[in-house]
Parts: structure tokens; C-alpha cells; sequence
């Protein structure tokens, strides 16, 4: 019997676990398990409309245990605290209750092999005040105490008697931030048609970069103009080239002494692998992601391999993966190959990973989408507007279609499209 244990069901790891499941089709002689710290699964870049009120969950979450069952493999829910390479066996944090009651004890589970798809943690670069101060969009039960808190604070102002305009700053114009601010104007406008008090008007929202541009990843400055322009007629404050050098409960303090008042402060400015990494005995580099070779095996271990935006893959120019969903899905598509060739042959030649940048879109909730398609063909083909919404929508549906297959996946779609002209536009609870 060979084991074959996955960690983290997330953009790339829910795509292996479908490609391996399908294939190895219930082979008695693979186990294969996947383990989560949740028990479902939702896209990450969609966390954003998750904590809007945007995105309903109940539509859009995968159960890992159904997924399981379908797909023929094992899911296991628990968080990886540590690894054992010579017993080849990782430890489980043990699970709890809302009251820290012990519901399943600390436990190990054993693997022939190993691969971690754990993706990536907000980096606060140490920067004091962030941790306690900012919220932080890495994982589905952050979005969803920040929807929470969001809507509590939109709703209070709504009810005062003399509301002052209050602030939401978000650190960080990369995706996730620039979104994550046209989503908070599109809120405003929808709590506004509900009978809110609450229009764009008593809404500043702030966008701080310490880079000289919002989107640095759109390669085309025509491209990330149109984001800042669609901003700020939006009423979005953009603050690029700035360093925030301190947070407190007031708002953000910047490396020019300047002080920008804020209410709540999400940060969302980079990215670095999650600390159990630097624990697992596994070489890392100084943004704490586990450093593989070009077929995505460990540098410390060839029984252990990565992916996505926990891993630093090495390319043939010298340069290393971004950290994104696309890059999470390619490798993650190979590793399942590479396992299957290994199961047949244990010292098969391994397939590399080449990093095929296909391109970058940023959606501006209903207001505006801006991306560059096939980014690897001559600088590739800058597209906005309806176009663009279609090929960022197109990127969730093949996340679908590759999750639930073609019939499931499509009616699945259908029918979250026909929700969406019943149900409200917004999830208030
Ligand atoms: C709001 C937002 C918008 C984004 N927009 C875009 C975009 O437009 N384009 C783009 O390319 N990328 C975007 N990204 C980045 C993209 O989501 C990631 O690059 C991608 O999800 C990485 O996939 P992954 O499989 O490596 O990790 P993830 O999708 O993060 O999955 C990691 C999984 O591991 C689990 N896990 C973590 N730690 C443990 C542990 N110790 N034990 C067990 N399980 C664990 C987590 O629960 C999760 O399910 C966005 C991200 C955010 C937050």
C-alpha cells in the first residue's frame, strides 16, 4: 500500500485531489488522503466577496467530505503542526470546541508520500500595530468575522443621528486590496438601495501602497491607469508610495509622519508561507516558503513535494513562482502526474515546472475589470470592461468545472447564476 497525503484543499490542492482521485479511480493499493484545517472549501480570490456579503457561501462552499467521497480518497480535518521526515508521519493539532473542549485528541498520520499545498499567510513585515490592529484575509473564517464587523459598523452608521464620514483603509494595491475597495463602495451603494443611510458619501475608503502604482502585477501601465482612474471616480484615496510604519486603534501611521484615520484597516500587502513551515525540518527561504526543485520535490527531501504559495519553485530565468492562483493550479496539475509516474516506477524521471504566465485581472465589483491576457506571449493582450469580466468569471467556473465535473459543474453554475437574481445582493447575516 502506498500513502499518498495531501495537505491543504485550497486553489490548487482541491484540483490535485480531483486529478489524482479520478485517476488512481479507488486503485487498492493507494490511500490517499487530504487534510484541512476547514471542513469546505472556497476559492480564495473570492474571500474578498465573501467578506463584502457579496458572495454566499452556502452557494459556493465545497464540503471536503462529500468532495471525498465522490472522489475517492480520505479528508481529514486538522491543522499540521509537525513533521516527523525520518517516520514519515505528520502530527495533527487536536480539535476543539467553541469552549476549547478536546472533541479529537493531538494525532499522527503516516505517509510514503508527502505533499504540501498550505498556500500563504498576509505579511505584516513586523511593522508594529499590524497583528493587533488590521484584519487579515487568509482565511474563510477571517472573511467571515470581517463581513461580521463590516456590516456591523456600516449599520451603526446608518442609525446615527449626525453620521460623520468614516474611514476603511486597506494596506496593499494588489489584487486582493484593489478589489477588496471597490467591493466596499459597491456594499455602500446596495445598503443604500435597501434604505440604509449609508451612501458612498459617508464612506472614505483609503488604498495604500508603499509601491509607485496600484496592480504592480498588470504589466502595462495603460492597464493599472485604468484601475486608478476607475478608483478614483469611485471616491477611492489612493496613497501610492507610501510606507505604513505604524498602526494603532486611530489609523496608520506613514513613513512621512503622516497620519491617515481609518475605522478599520485590512491588510492585504504581501504574502509570505505560514509559520508551521519553518518548523517541519524543511529548507526555506527568507519568506518562509519551502524551497523546491524545478519537478517540486523538497530540497531536503525527495519524498515531500510543493506547491502553490507556500513553495519557491526555481525557473530557468533565475526567478522563482509568483505566489498565485494560476501558478497554485499548474503545479499542483503536475505534482499529480509526477505522483502517478512514481507509483508505477519509483525512479521515473520527473516532469518540471515551467511557469506559464496566462495573465492578470483585477474585477472592481460591478464597476470596472482590467487584465492582461496571455502575459506570456509578446507582453500579452490588454482587455477591460465586459470582455475582461468574462475572462475573470471564466477563471472561478473551470475552478468549478475541475471540482464537480462538466454536468455537476455546469448546473452548479446555472444555478448559482439564477440565485443570484433571487436572492439579495448582499448577505446581511
Ligand atoms: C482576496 C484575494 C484575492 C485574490 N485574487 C487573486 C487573483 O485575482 N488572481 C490570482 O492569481 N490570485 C489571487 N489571489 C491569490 C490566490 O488566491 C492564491 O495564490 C491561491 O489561492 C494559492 O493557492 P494554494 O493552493 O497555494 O493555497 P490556498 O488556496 O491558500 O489553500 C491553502 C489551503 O491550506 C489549508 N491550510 C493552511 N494551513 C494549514 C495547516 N497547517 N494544516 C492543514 N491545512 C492548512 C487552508 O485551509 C487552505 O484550504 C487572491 C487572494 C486573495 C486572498
Amino acid at each position: 500500500m502506498t500513502r499518498i497525503l495531501v495537505i491543504g484543499g485550497g486553489a490548487g490542492g482541491m484540483e490535485l485531489m480531483g486529478k489524482l482521485g479520478k485517476r488512481l479511480n479507488r486503485r487498492s493499493d493507494v490511500e490517499l488522503t487530504l487534510v484541512d484545517i476547514s471542513s469546505h472549501h472556497i476559492w480564495k480570490p473570492l474571500l474578498h466577496e465573501l467578506a463584502s456579503g457579496s458572495l454566499d457561501e452556502g452557494l459556493n462552499a465545497v464540503d471536503y467530505r462529500a468532495h471525498a467521497a465522490r472522489n475517492g480518497y480520505r479528508f481529514e480535518q486538522g491543522e499540521v503542526i509537525g513533521l516527523d521526515r525520518f517516520a514519515r508521519r505528520v502530527t495533527l493539532a487536536p480539535q476543539t470546541d467553541a469552549r476549547d473542549k478536546v472533541l479529537v485528541p493531538e494525532r499522527t498520520l503516516e505517509y510514503d508520500y508527502l505533499v504540501l499545498g498550505v498556500g500563504a499567510v498576509t505579511n505584516d513585515f513586523d511593522i508594529p500595530g499590524v497583528k493587533d490592529h488590521c484584519e487579515f484575509l487568509d482565511l474563510t473564517q477571517q472573511a467571515m468575522s470581517l463581513r461580521q464587523k463590516l456590516l456591523r459598523r456600516f449599520l451603526e452608521q446608518a442609525r446615527a443621528e449626525r453620521p460623520e464620514p468614516f474611514n476603511i483603509t486597506i494596506v496593499g494595491a494588489g489584487a486582493t486590496g484593489t478589489e477588496m475597495a471597490a467591493e466596499m463602495h459597491h456594499v455602500a451603494e446596495i445598503l443604500e438601495g435597501y434604505g440604509y443611510a449609508v451612501g458612498p458619501e459617508q464612506l472614505q475608503v483609503n488604498l495604500v501602497e508603499a509601491g509607485p502604482h496600484v496592480m504592480p502585477a498588470l504589466p502595462k501601465p495603460c492597464l493599472r491607469e485604468a484601475v486608478e482612474e476607475q478608483l478614483e471616480e469611485l471616491g477611492v484615496q489612493l496613497f501610492t508610495g507610501t510606507r505604513v510604519t505604524r498602526v494603532d486603534a486611530r489609523g496608520l501611521h506613514t513613513q512621512n509622519d503622516q497620519m491617515i484615520p481609518s475605522d478599520i484597516t485590512i491588510w492585504a500587502a504581501g504574502v509570505k508561507g505560514p509559520q508551521v513551515l519553518s518548523k517541519l525540518g524543511l529548507e526555506v527561504n527568507d519568506q518562509n516558503q519551502l524551497m523546491v526543485e524545478a519537478n517540486c520535490r523538497s530540497l531536503s527531501d525527495s519524498r515531500v513535494f510543493a506547491f502553490g504559495d507556500c513553495a519557491a519553485c526555481p525557473q530557468p530565468d533565475g526567478s522563482y513562482t509568483p505566489p498565485r492562483g494560476q501558478t497554485a493550479r499548474q503545479m499542483a496539475l503536475m505534482i499529480a502526474d509526477n505522483l502517478l509516474r512514481l507509483l508505477d516506477d519509483e525512479e521515473a524521471p520527473l516532469k518540471e515546472y515551467l511557469y506559464k504566465d496566462l495573465g492578470s485581472f483585477v474585477n472592481m465589483a460591478r464597476f470596472h475589470t482590467v487584465g492582461n491576457l496571455f502575459s506570456f506571449i509578446r507582453g500579452g493582450i490588454a482587455v477591460q470592461g465586459c470582455p475582461a469580466r468574462f475572462v475573470y468569471a471564466s477563471l472561478y467556473r473551470r475552478h468549478m468545472l475541475a471540482l464537480h465535473g462538466p454536468i455537476k459543474g455546469l448546473a452548479l453554475l446555472a444555478l448559482n447564476g439564477m440565485q443570484r437574481w433571487f436572492r439579495p445582493q448582499l448577505k446581511l447575516w
